[in-house]
């Protein structure tokens, strides 16, 4: 039994759980390694070396990564993107047949899916379309009953662009203080000028902050995300993560994209998609089949067409790949901000609509 709330709901079994203990945890230091049934040498000659199994979590790069997100390394866990992340939440609260989550559609796939492959119900507090997709604070607290765990927040949101209010995520939080964990995914936090939500860990135990590499920091390839929490909360979610999730290649290339030059690059790349957006949005605001464009503090736009399957292709026979969102609103399509380059060949083509 524990006294803590918020792990109090976390899944029993998991609580009890022996994780498994690799070597590298076991090991640090010593000269002379033969506990892993490693190969001593690499064969083939390569850069960096790969014989060894890498530290399941490189302190360097938690270090880097705390100092980025202003967070002690303990509140930290470094996963395979922050998919990787909401898989451990689900895994971590969410008993089969059992339990439940909250989402806000439309928004993020990935929280259903995982919910799905878990066997957690799923519980809609649907974003108020008519006022930009703000989140409707009454319906998330009275989506949650006994069965929820979990309750996703995205912001800014995709598939939408927005930001939550800062205010109302924090009401949510609070209200829900010691029922359910409020997971807050800020995989596009580095395109708005808005403080993260890691800045209140200190305050709510029932908070949890995601973070990627992927967007800003541009290594969607290598899978580096971030979870974020009181650190009783990270340490159950390290029992579940698998031995070695961080592969050495990858942990080298997130130390160089946490360079103090490359953070500053990051910066100023992000600024640069910013202004990317804003010309976008000009731009398409004059095209005749354009309905709606919605404000966006992502990398990307949400855009409402006339016929977004006659768009889709158009584009498809031109080569531009942009994203059909009608699934989750009829005549819709996401459009990522790329490079100046891109985006004019998207103008290009979308001009012949
Ligand atoms: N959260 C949101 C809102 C996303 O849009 C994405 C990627 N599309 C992710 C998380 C996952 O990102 P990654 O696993 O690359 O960190």
């Amino acid at each position: 039994m524990t006294t803590d709330p918020v792990l109090a709901l976390v899944r029993p079994e998991i609580l009890a759980l022996t994780p498994y203990s690799s070597a590298r945890k076991e090991s640090q230091g010593g000269r002379v390694w033969l506990d892993a049934n490693e190969n001593p040498q690499t064969p083939h000659a390569g850069a960096p070396r790969l014989n060894r199994y890498p530290d399941p979590q490189p302190p360097e790069l938690v270090a880097r990564l705390a100092s980025l997100y202003g967070v002690p390394p303990a509140q930290l866990l470094v996963t395979r993107g922050s998919d990787e992340g909401i898989d451990l939440l689900l895994r971590a609260f969410c008993r089969a047949g059992r339990d439940s989550i909250v989402i806000t559609p439309p928004t993020y796939g990935m929280y259903a899916v995982a919910a799905g492959i878990q066997g957690a119900a799923i519980k809609t507090a649907p974003l108020e379309r008519d006022r930009d997709f703000a989140l409707d604070v009454g319906a998330v607290l009275a989506a949650v009953d006994a069965s929820v765990k979990l309750v996703f927040l995205c912001s800014p949101n995709n598939p939408t662009g927005q930001l939550l209010s800062r205010d109302s995520v924090l009401n949510v939080v609070r209200s829900l203080a010691g029922r359910a964990v409020v997971v807050v995914d800020e995989a596009y936090g580095e395109f708005t000028p808005e403080p993260s939500l890691a800045e209140e860990l200190p305050a709510h135990a029932n908070l949890v902050v995601l973070r990627t590499l992927s967007k800003a920091f541009g290594l969607a390839g290598a899978r580096v995300g971030v979870t974020l929490a009181a650190p009783g909360l990270i340490a159950v979610l390290q029992k579940i993560l698998a031995p070695y999730p961080i592969p050495t290649p990858v942990a080298h290339a997130a130390l160089e994209a946490l360079a103090p030059q490359a953070i500053a690059a990051a910066r100023r790349s992000a600024l640069e998609l910013v202004e990317g957006r804003r010309q976008l949005a000009a731009a398409l605001a004059k095209l005749p089949f354009v309905q709606k464009i919605w404000p966006s503090d992502a990398n990307f736009l949400l855009v409402a067409v006339d016929d977004s399957v006659r768009l889709m292709a158009l584009c498809r026979a031109a080569g531009l790949v942009i994203r059909d969102r009608s699934k989750d609103l009829p005549n819709t399509v996401r459009i990522t901000i790329g490079s100046p380059e891109e985006t004019a060949f998207a103008l290009e083509v979308l001009a012949r609509a």
